[in-house]
């Protein structure tokens, strides 16, 4: 496994297996790597060659945000992908992406505009025009995000669509913890005390979910009930809990087609997510 930091070094080396007829698979992460990376880039092995790259993005961090704090540990996270079979690290720095001047953005109208989006307002325009530069310095033919980002993967599927970029995006299921909360790198930010108090997220999640499953339809009901779940936990504080839909990310009424139903609660100062898919039949 090769660790690079320069645009150049993975170009040349991408350019040696497309001679060799290689097909590559690409995980983009943040890095401070846990076993949700680790499900896409054993998915990914289904190419040829596996890249991940692993960049904290500036871009994608508003001013008052955890970009400073965020966790890194290049050496651990090494270690996971050359256990996992990883063929290419690309850790640049934000000089080699940005360079002294950036002015090219990826805006996605609308559908950056809810959940998320509401309280991150720069957050998805910084990702989808680093996933686009990524796209482009890598090449990939499949490029491998989590439903743990259900907002970031529909977006990114919409970008590659707009723009025909020319490769596949594969979506892959939320890995949790035993207990049930969704591994995060921001996991490691909670106290004991909060850590409990977190397993609110994946309890109101799951309550939905059974609520859709069983048959309602009304959205507002729904919400009612995943809302009163985690206001039983004295150290949450609701961000949102909504219900849009999977296409558009405007919040419906009722569930019809598919939707997204998507929670952001913060536990102390930690923000989390969480998230479920649903579709009715046509
Ligand atoms: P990050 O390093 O947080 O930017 O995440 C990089 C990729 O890993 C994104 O596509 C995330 O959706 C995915 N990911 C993070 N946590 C999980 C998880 N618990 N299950 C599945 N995928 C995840």
């Amino acid at each position: 496994m090769k660790i690079v930091s320069t645009i150049e070094e993975v170009r040349n080396q991408v350019k040696a297996w497309r001679k060799e007829g290689c097909t590559i698979g690409f995980v983009p992460t943040m890095g401070y790597l846990h076993e949700g990376h680790m499900s896409l880039i054993d998915a990914a092995g289904e190419n040829d060659k596996v890249v991940v790259s692993i960049f904290v993005n500036p871009m994608q961090f508003g001013p008052n945000e955890d970009l400073a704090s965020y966790p890194r540990d290049l050496d651990h996270d090494a270690k996971l992908c050359e256990e996992h079979g990883v063929d290419l690290i690309f850790h640049p720095t934000p000089e080699e992406m940005y360079g002294d001047s950036f002015y090219a953005y990826v805006d996605m109208n609308t559908l950056t505009q809810e959940l998320c989006g509401l309280s991150r307002p720069v957050h998805f325009r910084g990702v989808c025009t680093v996933v686009a530069k990524l796209f482009n310095i890598v090449t990939p033919d499949k490029a491998y995000f989590g439903q743990k980002d259900a907002q970031q993967l529909a977006i990114i599927k919409r970008m590659v669509k707009d723009l025909n970029m020319p490769l596949t995006i594969v979506g892959c299921p939320i890995i949790r913890e035993e207990d049930g909360l969704a591994k995060s790198s921001r996991n490691t930010y909670l106290s004991p005390e909060e850590r409990k108090a977190a397993l609110v997220l994946s309890r109101s999640i799951f309550l939905g979910r059974e609520m859709a499953e069983k048959g309602e339809r009304d959205c507002e009901k729904i919400i009612a009930a995943m809302t009163a779940e985690i206001e039983k936990e004295p150290l949450a504080k609701i961000d949102y809990v909504k219900i849009v839909d999977l296409e558009t990310m405007q919040q419906v009424k009722k569930i019809e087609g598919g939707i997204l139903a998507a929670i952001a609660v913060y536990i102390g100062k930690t923000r989390l997510i969480d998230n479920f898919m649903y579709e009715t039949e046509a």
